[in-house]
């Protein structure tokens, strides 16, 4: 999952952003409005943070836009104002919950899971398709009594293949999810986890398998 926060109080923006990579998210910091609300236009994100209170454009205007454009990532509101007619006005205006600061790490790691599972068709602790699983939790890949562990970008890739099985996925898309907007990655890099995530697949001896389409992207597939 990738998450953007858009919150100036730097400080603040930078150590959320650090304790989500640590818990297994991409995650973007921006410092103001309008660089939060041309963020959220490239649609790589999966989950927002919004401070209310920004220079540039406040979060609920970044609201209200994003709503008014029919972006529908889902967007958790952070203000230092408690007020109930704050959270009123966000959950009116489209937010999908509100966190008064100062809030808890765990609190909000709870939040986001929360938010992350709605309207998923997955259990809590794993994704599946056909006889595979992939653990969240422990980022393992299981088939049958054969499991493999991932390391994180193959973890990440698996995920959007599991989230969208037969679909086909274009290079560009899963460059931005996994390696984000500024990241040097090219599309050799992403060839080589695709090898990888393919041996892995071969190993734990699953009927599944990365088709590769060509000029278009990578699909997951039952091998015929
Ligand atoms: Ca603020």
């Amino acid at each position: 999952m990738r998450l953007l926060i858009i919150e100036d109080e730097t400080a603040l923006a930078d150590a959320l952003a650090e304790i989500l990579k640590q818990n297994g998210y991409l995650a973007d910091a921006v410092y103001n409005g309008l660089d939060g609300l041309a963020y959220i236009r490239t649609g790589v994100y999966d989950l927002i943070l919004l401070d209310i209170m920004l220079p540039g454009m406040d979060g609920l205007s970044v609201l209200k836009t994003i709503r008014r454009e029919r972006i529908f990532t889902p967007v958790i509101l952070l203000s230092a104002k408690s007020e109930l007619s704050d959270i009123v006005n966000g959950l009116d205006a489209g937010s999908d919950d509100y966190l008064p600061k100062p809030f808890s790490t765990t609190e909000l790691l709870a939040r986001i899971r929360a938010i992350a599972r709605r309207g998923q068709q997955y259990s809590e602790d794993s994704l599946d398709f056909e006889d595979l699983s992939l653990s969240k939790n422990t980022m393992e890949l299981r088939c049958g009594k054969n499991s493999i562990k991932l390391g994180l970008k193959e973890f990440q890739l698996m995920e959007l293949f599991l989230r969208n099985s037969h679909q086909v996925l274009s290079k560009d898309l899963l460059l931005s999810k996994v390696w984000g907007l500024d990241a040097e990655a090219d599309y050799n890099n992403l060839e080589v986890y695709i090898s990888f995530l393919r041996q892995k697949l071969n190993n734990l001896g699953t009927k599944t398998c990365i088709r590769t389409n060509r000029g278009v992207g990578y699909s997951l597939e039952v091998n015929e």
